[in-house]
């Protein structure tokens, strides 16, 4: 430990040879008659540092797994969130998708669970997670939100610009480099993240047969990305882009990286539908198809599904935890409006209020939002939209006034989106 050591007569660094009386604290090492100095400690740490910032794959913690996040020795200090209290979390932000959000609470649990586990006999297998559901239900949503609550380092990438390496488009390997740096490049904490690969369904072969030719995006992306999905050490450029032979690389272990894919699958409800039929007609008779709830097949997703729709088998073995999301309703979408944490009119309350203006959304205003969300096809995603429209004249001309409330009503709303729309 660190000696103030001022007295000693004779002990001075054995770096630079400053004396007690010259520096704050000598510390002693502890095999032998030899001393460190204070000044000379910051200055090795400074010289450590630029080396590090230069080479951060040759960090010690980069390959230790030492990471903040929740390797074996934090996780326990950390205490991990159980499958409730994820769930919990999630319920403040996201609306509806009870299925959904117990599996991923459950799924994310094992995970960190399996990133603790000591090494014995029985080794707990990656539990990576597809979630699919309509476009703008909220898939994004719950895997952001479940990174927000691990604090772990969380990107998003789309599936679509993803090709096989050497064609024109960006490499698999990319999907680590938003990775690293969500990770501010500390690779040990980017070893323990989460990466939410979107519009997974885009990359599906043409058909359920493997394909003759090259198909470069869809079966070729897929092939990449299964290293990745089951654990392997990649070298990724630390800038991204594409390799080049003289470029330095950051090895990154993905072995305990959480791969989330989601995607939208249109038309798979038809692939459920057909085996569900298949199946009734075949072996149970009609009692089980009247209890077949036909407004939502997705319910029903089941793995032989995702390779109807083109999966590769082996891509769906590495994604053992599928979840489906519901079509949010009216009632749903109201919700959205108004519940979760950081609602559409929570955000703009706030707005009006940070100019001591009180805002208030009549109910009906409300209602009619949600109308034209539903009635534009937009669900969820379009809500904001419509508000902004709605919001930017007020957000204008409020500020230059001393209006200290303001209610947006029914009939103002619809002024606004008819002249917005019609013009
Ligand atoms: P996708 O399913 O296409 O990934 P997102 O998660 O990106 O959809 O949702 C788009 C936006 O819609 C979100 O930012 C959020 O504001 C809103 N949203 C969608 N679904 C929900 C939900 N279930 N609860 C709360 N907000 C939602």
């Amino acid at each position: 430990m660190a000696k103030k050591s001022n007295n000693n007569s004779g002990v001075k660094c054995s770096f630079c040879g400053k004396e007690p009386s010259y520096t704050d604290i000598l510390v002693p090492s502890p095999i032998g008659d030899t001393y460190i100095c204070s000044e000379c400690v910051e200055q090795i740490e400074g010289l450590l540092k630029d080396y590090y910032q230069e080479n951060p794959s040759l960090k010690p913690s980069a390959n230790k797994g030492g990471g903040e996040a929740f390797d074996a020795g934090t996780v326990e200090a950390k205490k991990l969130p159980t499958p409730a209290e994820i769930r919990a979390f999630l319920d403040q932000y996201v609306i509806g998708q009870d299925d959904a959000k117990k599996y991923l609470s459950v799924a994310v649990y094992n995970h960190y669970k399996r990133l603790a586990q000591d090494k014995d006999d029985v080794d707990i297998e990656k539990s990576n997670i597809i979630m699919v559901g309509p476009t703008g239900t909220g898939k994004t949503l719950l895997a952001k939100t479940i990174a927000r609550q691990l604090d772990v380092p969380f990107a998003i990438v789309d599936a679509t610009v993803l090709t096989e390496a050497g064609y024109v488009g960006e490499d698999i390997e990319s999907l680590l480099v938003r990775l690293l740096q969500a990770a501010d490049y500390d690779v040990a904490k980017a070893e323990r993240g989460i990466v939410f690969i979107d519009e997974i369904d885009k990359i599906a072969r043409k058909g359920d047969n493997p394909s003759i030719t090259r198909d470069v995006s869809g079966e070729g992306v897929q092939q990449g990305l299964l290293k990745l999905l089951e654990g392997s050490i990649v070298n990724v450029p630390p800038n991204g882009g594409r390799k080049h032979p003289e470029q330095k690389m950051i090895a990154v272990d993905t072995k305990n990286i959480l791969f989330i894919c989601g995607g939208a699958f249109d038309g798979i409800e038809r692939k459920i539908a057909h085996r569900l039929n298949t199946h009734v007609v075949g072996f149970t008779g009609g009692s089980v198809r009247a209890k077949v709830d036909s407004d939502n097949y997705l319910k029903y997703i089941a793995p032989q599904d995702l390779k109807s729709f083109g999966l590769i088998p082996e891509i769906i073995g590495r994604l053992p935890v599928l979840v489906h999301l519901d079509p949010l309703d009216r009632e749903a979408l109201l919700r959205v409006l108004t519940e979760p944490k950081n609602a559409i009119t929570k955000q703009y309350e706030k707005l009006f209020a940070m100019d001591g203006v009180k805002l208030v959304f009549a109910p009906e205003t409300l209602e009619f939002i949600v109308d034209k969300a539903i009635e534009y096809k937009l669900g969820a995603r379009g809500l904001r939209t419509i508000v902004e429209t709605i919001m930017i004249d007020p957000m204008y001309e409020t500020p230059s006034t001393d209006i200290k409330e303001l209610v947006i009503d029914r009939s103002y709303a619809e002024d606004k989106i008819r002249k917005a729309y019609i013009g």
